[in-house]
């Protein structure tokens, strides 16, 4: 990926209505954050801008989408965990306005969000909203406005811009980072890490739950439309809490549909609840577990997959047609199993 890419996205930001990061949108804050984004760009220098593009050639930026209460968080912080295990340097940004992305990685204390230090101060410096992880994983969160007033795309923008300005990519010279990323709607805002060249790939977690699908539906026509102008393009589906049988088969059959494909399933497992208890990953509080060989399996996946695509998403009759079709079969199968509610 290029860090151009990533300059560009302070400089164009705009939202779904075509106006984010204008001001135009009736937002106050949002045009002056903007302002702020641009003016650090500026101050970057030439040489300093070469040596983050070389780096960035380096480092793989990975956005991780899927809907709220999916099991995102917990996926890409122990995709995390693992990356780090293994002694990769990493990052992982937090792009949920609920700002607990990086929980399990720090021990769930607080750490102020990127948009509320500039909210602040207007001027920020990396130790105040950045905190060291397990295994020295970079822990940030870019957080969300005050609810009801502005666009949470804001915070995923200012928090990479600032990032530049701090020259955190090259210093920390990371070999992943990770943006955890909510899915519930792709908008301009939410869109903001694959439609920029923030990152050029991305992944989305998703159960056989049709509203999941339907997220991932959603994230492949963003990609569709944001891949050909140097947007990210899919590493794959990850299936959390599919059990094998027609949850598998769906997913499976979803990704044929769409020509995505699956980069792995995360079993259901009450390891993840009781490591979430302790405040870790399932990586650091059961590293001997079946679920941690999962996600480190998921994570070694994610980390040499270069076989990206743009999917072709499904439009809404087929999508219907499609959910059917898939409800009618295990309506039959539990019909003829004797399982059938009614
Ligand atoms: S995050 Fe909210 S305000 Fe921003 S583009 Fe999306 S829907 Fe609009």
């Amino acid at each position: 990926m290029g860090a151009h890419r990533q300059g560009r996205s302070a400089q164009g930001g705009r939202c779904g209505a075509e106006s984010w990061g204008s001001g135009d949108c009736g937002r106050s804050q949002c045009g002056s954050l903007n302002r702020i984004i641009r003016k650090s760009e500026t101050g970057l220098g030439q040489a300093a801008y070469r040596r983050l593009i070389e780096m960035a050639k380096n480092t793989k930026h990975i956005a991780i989408y899927g809907k709220g209460g999916i099991g995102k968080s917990t996926t890409t912080s122990n995709i995390s965990a693992a990356l780090a295990e293994a002694g990769h340097r990493v990052i992982q940004i937090g792009c949920d306005p609920k700002s607990d992305s990086t929980n399990t990685l720090r021990g769930g204390d607080y750490l102020p969000t990127v948009i509320d230090s500039l909210r602040d101060s207007g001027k920020t410096r990396l130790e105040d909203i950045s905190a060291i992880g397990f295994k020295g994983i970079l822990c940030i969160e870019a957080g969300g406005p005050v609810p009801g007033v502005g666009c949470a795309g804001r915070g995923i923008n200012a928090a990479v811009g600032l990032l530049q300005e701090l020259n955190v990519f090259e210093e920390f010279e990371a070999d992943y980072v990770l943006y955890d990323v909510l899915g519930d709607v792709v908008c301009g805002g939410f869109a903001v890490p694959i439609r920029d060249g923030i990152t050029d790939r991305a992944y989305v977690v998703s159960s056989s739950d049709f509203m999941a699908v339907y997220a991932a539906n959603n994230l492949f026509k963003a990609i569709g439309k944001y891949a050909p102008s140097g947007g990210a393009r899919l590493g794959g589906i990850i299936g959390n809490s599919v059990l094998p049988g027609y949850p598998q088969a769906l997913i499976e059959d979803f990704a044929k549909v769409t020509g995505a494909s699956v980069a792995g399933y995360v079993p259901r497992s009450p390891v993840v609840a009781q490591s979430e208890l302790y405040g870790k990953t399932v990586i650091e509080a059961s590293p001997q577990s079946d679920q941690a060989e999962v996600y480190r399996k998921l994570a070694a996946h994610v980390a040499s997959n270069e076989q990206l695509t743009v999917p072709a998403p499904l439009n809404v009759t087929d999508l219907r047609d499609w959910a059917r079709s898939w409800g009618d079969a295990i309506n039959k199968e539990a019909v003829s199993s004797g399982t059938a509610a009614n």
